[in-house]
């Protein structure tokens, strides 16, 4: 028992300390010779147990004016009820549980095996938008964005911060009625951090950051629609010293397309052709995502009818197939007429080839739009 260092020797105060001055000197070594800190460090964790047993009986009135009267000798079983120092000193269970009062709620991890360290900040997220047309959400693309974001700038260098001591958390004492009472707090200098700005190059912000323009290259991948949100990781906006960089947000907008109208996954085209390729037959062009195809009008097609292209709409973002392309035909009626032509159709007038005889092969507008989405 005689070997045991003096208490205050170990925390390194006068026999005449006040409560706060032993608080204070405890914390300071608690946080040296912490496990989390030492780790496989057998001294550190005999100076760590040592510590928190002098403060245990420092700080207890009663237990420090025995100490003071008798010394190590007076504190075995008359420790008390507990027993708990005078022998074999304090478990770390015992250590750690004492850590609510000195620290406060903010170090209740402590026991755990991790640290509360300085927090890690993560940049801020960008969000751009991105106009593409039916080819490119049909197809996929590569785009090339300038982006405004906060970078790291050049020369830039971040040092320990001098209120907390790199551990982002900062100790306050406020007094009340029953006493000093420690609290530990987000570091108000860093912001819970732990560096702050040394060298702040010119144009850069107080935290070292600077505004820059950069092309970032987005792959777009097919089938993305309006709405869709893709993430670029890592190119939002860098976060101070070398902190995690934010994300830049791709939010995609529909171009609409100068003659195919999108409806889901389908697409629509109102093809016009005249009269005499109605009433003959002929070959049209129409247009796609994937360029021009050719498509048959059966001699004597009524105007509305609707071909189906299947499978040239857009793909299902869920994977159920592709959609088709609705060609609507209608037939052009001229406006005007030379004196020949108009003779013609004059003498067509009254002729039965020309006399409406819808049959019930031709299904009305409502029919037709009613099976194609059957
Ligand atoms: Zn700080």
């Amino acid at each position: 028992m005689s070997n045991k260092r003096d208490f205050y020797e170990i925390l390194g105060v006068s026999k005449s300390a006040n409560a706060a001055e032993i608080k204070k000197a405890y914390r300071k070594l608690a946080i040296k010779f912490h496990p989390d800190k030492n780790p496989d460090d057998k001294e550190a964790e005999e100076k760590f147990k040592e510590a928190a047993e002098a403060y245990e009986v420092l700080s207890d009135d009663n237990k420090r004016a025995r100490y003071d009267q008798f010394g190590h000798a007076g504190m075995g079983g008359a420790a008390g009820g507990g027993g708990g120092f005078g022998g074999g000193g304090m478990n770390m269970e015992d250590i750690f549980s004492q850590f609510g009062d000195i620290f406060g709620g903010g170090f209740g991890g402590f026991g755990g095996g991790q640290s509360r360290g300085p927090r890690r900040i993560k940049g801020s997220d960008l969000r751009i938008r991105v106009k593409l047309n039916l080819e490119e959400m049909v197809n996929g693309v590569e785009k090339k964005i300038k982006v405004k974001r906060f970078k790291q700038a050049e020369g830039a260098t971040a040092k320990t911060c001098p209120t907390c001591q790199g551990s982002g958390q900062q100790v306050r004492v406020t007094n009340t009625m029953f006493g000093q009472m420690q609290t530990a707090a987000t570091c108000g200098t860093c912001q819970g951090i732990g560096k702050v700005a040394d060298h702040i190059p010119p144009g850069a912000n107080n935290q070292g950051l600077i505004k820059t323009e950069e092309t970032v290259e987005i792959k777009i991948p097919a089938g993305a629609r309006e709405g869709i949100q893709l993430q670029v990781r890592g190119k939002g906006n860098d976060a101070p010293f070398d902190g995690i960089p934010g994300d830049l947000l791709v939010v995609i907008e529909e171009e609409e397309h100068d003659t195919l109208k999108r409806d889901g996954n389908n697409l629509h085209y109102d093809l016009y052709i005249s009269i005499p390729d109605a009433v003959l037959g002929s070959s049209q062009e129409v247009p796609t995502v994937n360029g021009k195809v050719k498509i048959k009008i059966d001699k004597g097609t009524q105007s509305g009818k609707v071909l189906r292209l299947k499978g040239q709409g857009l793909a299902d973002l869920n994977g159920y197939g592709k959609g088709d392309l609705f060609v609507h035909v209608n037939i052009w009626t001229p406006t005007s007429l030379t004196k020949d032509q108009e003779a013609f159709f004059e003498k067509m007038r009254d002729d039965s080839h020309f006399s409406p005889e819808p049959s019930k092969n031709e299904k009305s507008f409502f029919d037709r739009v009613r099976d194609m989405f059957q």
